[in-house]
């Protein structure tokens, strides 16, 4: 029967490889995953997925994948829950930067499993979190939520008994080397790492423009004194016929669309003229990819105006202070009742020492378990 034998075939000679599917829509500078220098532990290759296809799955389905969802991106949960949260952030990013690498011809596959695990060692609370926890452990070489997200992949998240981590390959780890300490890497990114990094900005700028307005915290009006905001509006709205939420909403599209299409014109034209025939060549010159657009200028512009007047909003600053204090307090407490500390954090403290485990497992934490355990661990008991 057919069934039979199409079950004795082997699925390789069924199905299209990755190898066989990048030949044909990759770049010659993109990087093929053919090319990969492999993992850490060796593992033999999966019938249908490509390398950075597995890493992308296993960060996917990891604990601390899941758990950005609980994490803030900006504002917190008690603020509402229309803006986006850390894993929103990760899956727009994720989404630009595959439109974008699409269109050069890079990798999506990496470019995915990139994206995914850019923000992953983010702790509770955002830059605050990080903040109060870099404090925490200013004698132990300090907290960087980049190196965390190495510690996450290498070391915390478990799959199987063979080996720690979730052996990632060499190239995503790589990136995420070079992202966590800048000035010692040797060479550039490859052109997926740095699709990421752009998307990563052009997805902030538009959706911390978004939240901050529904949030109230400043009016569109307001925004529409950055130059770049006014062209949109003007294009977008040219009668002035929509209403405040659809003008809101528009503008968030037009954002995203002028940032990729200012990416992409000039990263093609760099990429035609340079003439790369391979992903290492690429990675020798001086151009990156999302850097040097006409709207640079104009995109520092409204960071600026998101950093004085969305960042260090007085709304921001209350909620970024209760929650520094929050970890500061965990953290000693931690150091004092270290029986509190979940037993695999425990028995990590006996090789990395307390206040990193402590600090550690403060990290992986979500927002709302944080207040938890600050009410459990922290706060007096009431009742009884
Ligand atoms: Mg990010």
């Amino acid at each position: 029967m057919s069934s039979s034998s199409a079950s004795e075939t082997p699925l390789t000679s069924l199905v299209q490889t990755i190898a066989q599917r990048e030949r044909v829509l990759l770049a010659p500078y993109a990087l093929f995953s053919a090319d990969s220098r492999g993992r850490e532990y060796p593992e033999p290759p999966h019938p249908y997925r490509g390398p950075f296809q597995r890493d992308r799955d296993r960060i996917l389905h990891s604990a601390a994948f899941r758990r950005l969802s609980g994490k803030t991106q900006v504002f917190t949960g008690e603020m509402g829950d229309y803006h986006r949260t850390r894993l929103t952030h990760t899956m727009e990013v994720a989404s630009i930067a595959r439109t974008i690498g699409r269109a050069l011809g890079l990798n999506e596959d990496l470019i995915e499993a990139l994206a995914l695990f850019h923000d992953i060692g983010h702790p509770p609370f955002g830059h605050a979190g990080e903040d109060a926890l870099h404090e925490c452990l200013a004698g132990e070489g300090g907290f960087s939520h980049n190196r965390f997200a190495l510690t996450i992949v290498q070391e915390l998240e478990v799959r199987c008994d063979d080996y720690p981590g979730l052996n990632l390959s060499y190239e995503v780890l790589a990136c995420q080397q070079s992202r966590a300490d800048k000035m010692a890497a040797e060479r550039a990114p490859w052109l997926e790492a740095q699709v990421v990094d752009a998307a990563d900005s052009i997805a902030y700028n538009a959706h911390d423009t978004d939240d901050a307005v529904m949030l109230g915290l400043v009016k569109l009006e307001e925004l529409a004194g950055i130059p770049l905001v006014a062209d949109l509006l003007d294009r977008v709205d040219h009668h002035g016929r929509l209403s405040p939420e659809m003008r809101r909403k528009a503008l968030v599209h037009a954002l995203i669309d002028a940032q990729v299409e200012d990416c992409l014109r000039g990263a093609a034209a760099f990429l035609e003229e340079a003439g790369w025939q391979s992903a290492e060549e690429a990675r020798r010159a001086d151009f990156r990819v999302g850097a040097e657009g006409t709207l640079a200028a104009d995109k520092r512009e409204l960071e600026r105006f998101l950093y004085d007047r969305v960042y260090r909003h007085p709304r921001l600053i209350e909620v970024r202070s209760r929650a520094q204090q929050r970890l500061h307090e965990l953290f000693d407490e931690l150091r004092r009742r270290p029986e509190e500390l979940p037993p695999s954090f425990q028995r990590r403290a006996e090789r990395v020492g307390l206040p990193r485990s402590a600090g550690d497992y403060l990290a992986s934490i979500t927002d709302r378990y944080c207040d938890r355990l600050y009410a459990s661990l922290c706060l007096p008991k009431t009742g009884g």
